[in-house]
């Protein structure tokens, strides 16, 4: 057996500088960090023939808080189950890449499947990776290494040996997805989606009941209305999936059986899953950033009685830098983050180019111990979370009017001068990314020719030197900068002509920015995983949930492809050209011929 830390790829760096290898071991590797898919992918890639995964303190345990019945951090017996299939690749059945898991449809065999993990895997509790720890000697792990158990990290290997026998049950299953639909008065065709996950590793207290109420609250709320007479313009679909936690099984399978509908007719999806206490937090399409604010803006924060637009604009700038802070006074809208992956949006964004936002609370709830355990059940979460469910009340608010007003928007509340400044930075992120790769390269190749590993190597130590590597080359960004420059452009006359039109805007325009997300895909993917088809917005390949945004670009440099970043800068150029066009055109649309020319 050998420590591998996070079991993140620079663990393996760091073993490798010390001499370790894992070929033809059992690694035992800490939660954090990485999505715990990552650990035994990364594992099985430097040879190892097996993987445990357990709750170190440090992460969610006592170091924390009070543990579960006294507190609400994980005890010595929580183990932390999850899915471990290799996401990044595509998510949802095995066996039905790209296609709806119906019945008939054409199924590859198990021994052709990438997703599944290559070596066994087994997730256990601090109490059971304890006698383990005490069992390994070899080298004192380096500091950030150490977990939280009284007692002395070591990598290995051994002498503790393993023995890993694991049952599996390859049975198919049937999934239940429950779809209700609200058909359109004005424009069935134009769908608002809305959904979240009712399946949960054990008892589901918070993962994903405290999500899935408040949606259940909204659509008794819709039901309501209707029976007042109200109507919708747009068709508004909920969704409760199921077989989210296994691989996003649900969402997936649906969205893929009905891709070519949701490609014409889908407006928008709003997810949400756990729900906690605290701040809002939205992450999602940047066309949408400025929607979000504006719903933000309008409901009202449960404990502190302001907005919670308002909380979250002050409670951030406690939090940040004085540049941020600076930014968080002069920009109108607060920013959202990217999405990743880790819940039902990914098939709508990732593949279909659905644009779509993940919702929630969260932040000032003590949480994290129980997740994905035995432990999260309705005693921890009516002691130590929502505990009166004021904010499952404000998810509903903060949702449901969300959908209301994309179900009877006039023209789609799509803004893109925050898509185009948004990828602006993106752009700048990665030729800094480039720079800095490039300036790391030479400052270590020349400490490797200055001998400077030499004086550090350890005569009891087995530390291998590191060797040269070859300097990345110069690459050209003009292509990507003058189409984001384009988009920027594009988006502001498209503003521009909107504010213009003012209440007489036609719906008409509304086809083409229905249409507008869909341009950030591109039919062939991206490297190595085709599913993942949006140039804008991935979850990283190393990083599992964690978002990497002009991926194609991104993981090309980070991980040293050099060759690869042309073409994948082309593509994301070609893409941001067409979405300019298309902005272009919708501008043109909504200004009347009268007016536009003379
Ligand atoms: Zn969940």
């Amino acid at each position: 057996m050998v420590y591998v830390n996070y079991g993140a790829p620079a663990d393996y760096e760091q073993l490798e500088r010390m001499g370790v290898s894992v070929r033809g071991a059992i690694v035992l590797a800490r939660y954090g960090q990485t999505w715990r898919g990552i650990k035994p992918k990364v594992a099985a890639e430097h040879g190892a023939v097996g993987c445990l995964i357990y709750s170190d303190p440090h992460e969610d345990g006592y170091l924390h808080g009070n543990v579960f019945p006294a507190g609400p951090m994980r005890p010595s017996f929580g183990a932390q189950r999850g899915s471990v299939m290799d996401m990044p690749i595509y998510p949802g059945d095995p066996q039905t890449p790209g296609i709806g898991s119906v019945p008939g449809a054409k199924k590859i065999p198990l021994s052709e499947v990438k997703t599944f993990t290559k070596i066994p895997v087994m997730p256990i509790s601090y109490d059971d990776a304890e006698p383990l720890l005490k069992n390994l000697n070899g080298e004192l792990v380096p500091e950030n290494w150490r977990g939280s158990l009284p007692l002395t990290y070591h990598i290995g290997p051994g002498p503790a040996n393993v023995h890993l026998r694991l049952h599996f049950n390859w049975d198919r299953k049937t999934l239940y997805d429950v779809v209700a639909k609200i058909p359109g008065a004005q424009h069935p065709d134009e769908w608002v989606i809305r959904g979240n996950h009712h399946d949960a590793w054990v008892n589901g207290a918070g993962d994903p009941i405290s999500g899935a109420s408040p949606e259940m609250e909204e659509a008794r709320a819709l039901g309501e209305l209707l029976k007042k007479g109200w109507k919708p313009d747009r068709t508004i679909i909920y969704c409760f999936w199921d077989g989210e936690e296994p691989g996003l099984l649900g969402s997936t399978e649906w969205a893929e059986t009905h891709a070519d509908e949701l490609t014409a007719h889908a407006v928008a999806y709003i997810n949400s899953d756990g729900n906690g206490r605290g701040y809002f937090r939205a992450e999602g399409s940047h066309s949408l950033e400025n929607f979000v604010n504006g719903v933000a803006k309008d409901i009202i924060d449960p404990e502190t009685k302001m907005t919670i637009s308002q909380r979250v604009r002050l409670v951030d700038s406690t939090r940040t830098t004085p540049e941020k802070r600076a930014e968080l006074k002069a920009r109108a809208d607060l920013r959202i983050d990217a999405l990743g992956s880790g819940s039902d949006y990914t098939v709508f964004i990732d593949h279909l180019g659905v644009a779509s936002v993940n919702l929630g609370f969260g932040g000032e709830d003590p949480g994290g111990g129980q997740y994905h355990s035995i432990y999260d059940d309705f005693y921890w979460y009516t002691h130590f979370q929502d505990t009166d469910f004021v904010y499952g009340r404000a998810l509903a608010q903060t949702a449901g009017t969300m959908i209301m007003r994309l179900a009877d928007a006039q023209v789609l509340p799509f803004q893109y001068t925050n898509l185009a400044e948004t990828v602006h930075g993106y752009v700048g992120e990665l030729k800094k990314l480039a720079a800095d790769e490039r300036t790391a390269t030479k400052e270590k190749n020349q400490q490797i020719e200055d001998g400077a590993y030499q004086a550090l190597t350890d005569p009891r130590k087995k530390l291998v030197p590191p060797t040269k590597e070859p300097l990345p080359p110069y690459l050209n960004f003009a292509p990507l900068e003058n189409a984001s420059d384009e988009l920027t452009r594009a988006a502001a006359s498209y503003e521009k002509a909107l504010t213009a039109a003012g209440n007489n805007a036609s719906a008409a325009v509304n086809g083409k920015l229905i249409q507008s997300e869909r341009l950030l895909l591109n039919p062939a993917g991206l490297p190595n995983r085709p599913w993942f088809q949006n140039l804008i917005y991935a979850p990283g390949f190393y990083t599992g949930y964690g978002v990497k945004t002009i991926p194609g670009v991104r993981e090309a440099i980070e991980q040293k492809r050099w060759s690869e970043v042309d073409v994948q800068m082309t593509r994301v150029s070609e893409a941001l050209t067409k979405e300019a066009a298309l902005l272009d055109e919708a501008a043109k649309q909504l200004t009347p011929a009268s007016t536009s020319t003379r």
